[in-house]
């Protein structure tokens, strides 16, 4: 039957094993494919797709974009992209240079609130990968400042603490429609986190996403309730769109969950790989 994960992050964002290490991790724990979706990068794709032919591991090019939204926090998947595309390059190029700018706001805050922190330290902490938030926890953690890198984010990092600093975000049908154009499957993550919602307000939403072109929604994942699981299910089922799910394994930057475990034995099948990729070549 095959057994898949659809959202994992690597070193090319905040996840903490680089793309060749997730590949042997995901096949070494049974499973036949995952699709990788680092934030805002398509980075770690190219090196995964090759340890994937080099061990027979299904890897599906992927991203995962956040998105400007009132609701709360949203982030959009792309699975199937084309890595070569040069519009989609561009876009998530221009997504880089606007984290570099905010990166060097967060440092300033950081030290204007007494730290001893240079950028080379933060940059040898992300191994090469985008920098972003995870990347100053751990930085601030090695300081000696706080003691995890949950208490960096409560303390300093989180949304409305002294060192955060707001990014630069697409619109939902801009970040959609860049999917799209890169012969991409846009699929909405985990969409607990819109919670300024409530069930009616996110069908209303849920169905202008579908008119921009929205193609699935991610209904298993960690985070979600039983409850959420059935109601974001109703919803996929009553428009149409793709039940999909994923562990966002991020190695040890998110501790407690791991790669293919989504909601306690729940396992989605190679057949789901398959109705995406039919849809893909009719985008
Ligand atoms: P960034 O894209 O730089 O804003 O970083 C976002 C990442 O930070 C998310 O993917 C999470 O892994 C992590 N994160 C965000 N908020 C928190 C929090 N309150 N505690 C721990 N990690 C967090
Ligand atoms: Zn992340
Ligand atoms: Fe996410
Ligand atoms: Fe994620």
């Amino acid at each position: 039957m095959g057994y898949i994960d659809l959202h994992v992050h690597t070193t090319a964002s905040d996840g903490t094993l680089t793309p060749s290490e997730l590949v042997r991790y995901a096949k070494e724990k049974g499973l036949n494919a995952i699709a990788i979706t680092d934030h805002d990068t398509i980075e770690g794709n190219m090196e995964a797709l090759k340890e994937g032919d080099r061990i027979g591991l299904e890897v599906i090019p992927g991203v995962e974009i956040s998105v400007e939204c009132p609701y709360g926090t949203m982030h959009l998947l792309g699975h199937f992209i084309d890595i070569d595309n040069g519009f989609l390059k561009e876009n998530l190029e221009f997504l880089q240079r606007m984290r570099a700018e905010r990166n060097s706001k967060i440092l300033d805050r950081l030290k204007g609130l007494g730290m001893t922190i240079e950028y080379s330290d933060v940059l040898q902490v992300a191994g090469g990968g985008q920098i972003g938030r995870p990347h100053f926890a751990q930085t601030i953690v090695r300081g000696g400042y706080t003691k995890t890198s949950q208490e960096a984010f409560e303390r300093f990092l989180k949304k409305g603490g002294p060192a955060y600093v707001d990014k630069f975000r697409f619109k939902p049908e801009e970040a959609i429609g860049l999917i799209l154009k890169s012969k991409g499957i846009p699929v909405l993550a985990h969409p607990f986190t819109l919670a300024g919602l409530d069930p009616g307000g996110l069908e209303e939403f849920i169905v202008q996403l579908i008119g921009w072109g929205l193609k699935g929604i991610e209904v298993y994942y960690p985070d979600h309730t039983d409850e959420q699981i059935a109601s974001y299910r109703y919803l996929a089922e009553k428009h149409r769109i793709l039940i999909t799910g994923g562990s966002d394994y991020h190695g040890n930057n998110k501790p407690g969950g791991d790669i293919g475990v989504y909601k306690g034995n729940m396992e989605l099948s190679l057949s789901l790989v398959e109705e995406m990729r039919r849809l893909r070549d009719n985008i």
